[in-house]
């Protein structure tokens, strides 16, 4: 019989977790599955599809469900106890010998990884600044590329990489397209359905959007052999997430919808009224129309521009660490993506080599009121 389940949009399926009820008591929350292993049929058979705890969860299989509905993933989706792990993962699917690009504008741990451990495991990595994409083009190594990686906005410079242009790039040169898409979110970009091969996140970001779980999440377009490989990793080196994570998770991203467009819309206020303040010489932020990626963002991201943005104030590192400082509602702390506002000196985590100038304080913007956010950092900035 055809399904007659109405379309329904991502928000509603989102906000009932896929609507899964518990069949046995009728509970519209579901329980968390904690067994690590499970009875064999007698005619040693494992009908209901779960064997062993490492593997797979009935847990973490409802919040996958939610994940790979919002990505529009056609393979699925896999989650990890971390972002890393989730990234890492589709750098140790690759051969050794194998060429990749990456974005040089990242996420600092995962570009250190990559510039330590992946070389160690054979891959050579190349960065470029893919918002440029003929510096991605000239980057790719004809036979040899397997693997482009773009992070888009990027961290902690926002700048944009076109998600569809660089699928383009990568298909031609028999590679594929990876995305690290935490700082878009579901919520305003899907990766898959504009080329890209596969879409990563740190779900402990706005995915979860309450700082408190760690986790990462891959969502794959097509079950080819990579995918399969990268499901195989999971598995084997036990990179599955916790059942209580996934629940939290689960919980979190019921309300995705209304944390991510209430975010995104504080941001754009914010930057609009800190590009106007006398103590901020400069505002990072997509949706900004001088920033030069703003015309490929607002082809790409729907629903706003994400909640990030950076400033860099107008009298150097010492400032900016002094502002960091003095601001009160602002929370001075690493991580980004959760319903409190977070303010960070960037340059001085990443440590010696990276591209964030030291005048840079990183803006996580929660869904506190946003006059309070301004006048919090208006007070902080004017203290100088
Ligand atoms: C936090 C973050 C990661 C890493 O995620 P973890 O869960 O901390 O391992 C990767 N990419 C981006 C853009 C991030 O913000």
């Amino acid at each position: 019989m055809p399904s007659s389940r109405p379309q329904w949009s991502k928000r509603s399926l989102t906000a009932q977790a896929m609507g899964h009820v518990d069949p046995i008591t009728k509970a519209v929350v579901p329980p968390i599955h904690v067994a690590t292993t499970y009875i064999r049929d007698e005619d040693n058979a494992y009908s209901s599809g779960f064997v062993y705890g490492r593997p797979d969860n009935a847990t973490i299989r409802e919040a996958e469900e939610v994940l790979a509905m919002l990505e529009e993933a056609g393979a699925g989706a896999l989650l990890f106890s971390s972002g890393m792990a989730a990234a890492t993962a589709v750098f140790q699917a690759l051969n050794p010998g194998d060429h990749v690009v990456a974005s040089k504008v990242m996420y600092w741990a995962l570009r250190s990884w990559l510039m330590t451990e992946a070389v160690r495991w054979g891959l050579s990595v190349d960065f470029v600044e893919t918002d440029n994409l003929d510096a991605l083009r000239n980057a790719i190594k004809p036979g040899r590329t397997k693997l482009v990686w773009i992070e888009t906005p990027s961290n902690p410079l926002w700048t944009i990489t076109d998600i569809a242009g660089a699928a383009g790039i990568a298909h031609a040169a028999g590679a594929r397209l990876a995305v690290d898409s935490t700082t878009a979110s579901p919520f305003h970009t899907r990766p898959l359905t504009l080329g890209a091969d596969i879409v990563m996140h740190a779900a402990t970001k706005v995915l979860n959007g309450h700082s408190d779980v760690v986790a990462g999440v891959l969502a794959g377009g097509k079950a080819d052999a990579f995918w399969e490989k990268v499901v195989s990793i999971r598995k084997m080196q036990g990179a599955i997430l916790g059942p209580f994570e996934a629940y939290l998770l689960m919980r979190g991203m019921r309300t995705l919808h209304l944390r991510a467009g209430a975010q995104a819309k504080s941001a754009m206020t914010l930057a609009e009224r800190l590009s106007a303040h006398p103590k901020v010489a400069r505002v990072l932020y997509p949706g900004l129309p001088q920033h030069p990626g703003h015309d490929i963002a607002a082809r790409q991201m729907e629903g706003g521009f994400g909640f990030m943005l950076s400033i860099q104030v107008t009298d150097g590192e010492a400032a900016a660490i002094r502002t960091a400082a003095r601001v009160r509602l602002w929370k001075r702390a690493t991580s980004l993506g959760g319903v409190e506002s977070l303010i960070e000196h960037r340059a001085s985590i990443e440590g010696p080599g990276t591209p964030c100038p030291p005048d840079l304080l990183r803006l996580s913007t929660g869904i506190e009121d946003v006059d309070d956010l301004f006048q919090d950092l208006d007070e902080g900035l004017r203290a100088l």
